[in-house]
């Protein structure tokens, strides 16, 4: 949070022995053979994780947030049409009662709904999956996406430097759902790159080198 979105780094590889489980934090500095963490086994990689740090939507929660919203606007629209109906009765209480869920529905959807989607996740992507954790907070806990069976990644380019990547796992009935929706810092020459490299750790190979970096002032900023 302390950083803003503008000076958030582009996606690098970065050596596997510089980091931490993103299952269970085990310290990975030292190791020879990084296949798998010693502490909890999960697969990491020959060399190399996928490192970005970008704003994911968490997709479980929109649709499920979309009907309370619904659900909000029905209430409302309920109690306009209605109170007058409970006052006239003299349901006093009713009618506070309601109006005081309204606006503290409204007030907690509101608060939730912005901590939830401005935040930005430090991400690092290797043979087991996704492991996320807050960006600049070293002691936020991690968590980690494993990948499903089969994936489908796509990139779309929002901007020069602002893109976004959408993973979609692909279920045995051949039906596609969202497994990862993210918006990141990169530059649009270096997405076919992101995808390649997505492609080729989920299929438990080494991710491909980038094109070499245009922009020299990005080397500088911390990624962690
Ligand atoms: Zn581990």
């Amino acid at each position: 949070m302390a950083r803003s979105k503008a000076t958030l780094p582009f996606p690098l590889l970065v050596g596997l022995t510089t980091l931490r489980c993103a299952r269970c934090e085990y310290d990975l500095a030292g190791l020879g053979n990084i296949a798998q963490c010693p502490e909890c086994g999960m697969r990491l990689g020959p060399a190399k994780a996928l490192c970005m740090v970008g704003v994911p939507r968490r997709s479980e929660s929109n649709s499920m947030r979309r009907w309370l919203w619904v659900l909000l606007f029905v209430a409302v629209f309920m109690f306009s049409q209605l109170w007058f109906l409970l006052v006239m009765q003299g349901s006093w209480i009713l009618v506070g009662v309601v109006l005081l869920g309204i606006v503290g529905g409204g007030v907690a959807m509101v608060t939730t709904g912005r901590g939830r989607s401005r935040a930005t996740e430090r991400l690092v992507m290797t043979w087991g999956g996704i492991g996320r954790k807050e960006w600049g907070k070293s002691a936020a806990p991690s968590e980690l996406m494993d990948w499903p069976e089969q994936i489908d990644v796509r990139v779309e380019s929002i901007g020069a430097v602002w893109q976004r990547i959408k993973v979609f796992s692909i279920e045995t009935n051949g039906a596609r759902k969202k497994f990862f929706d993210c918006g990141f810092r990169c530059e649009r020459e270096q997405l076919g790159w992101v995808k390649a490299a997505i492609e080729a750790l989920h299929r438990g190979e080494d991710a491909p080198d980038p094109e070499p970096v245009m922009d020299v002032s990005q080397s500088s900023i911390p990624w962690d």
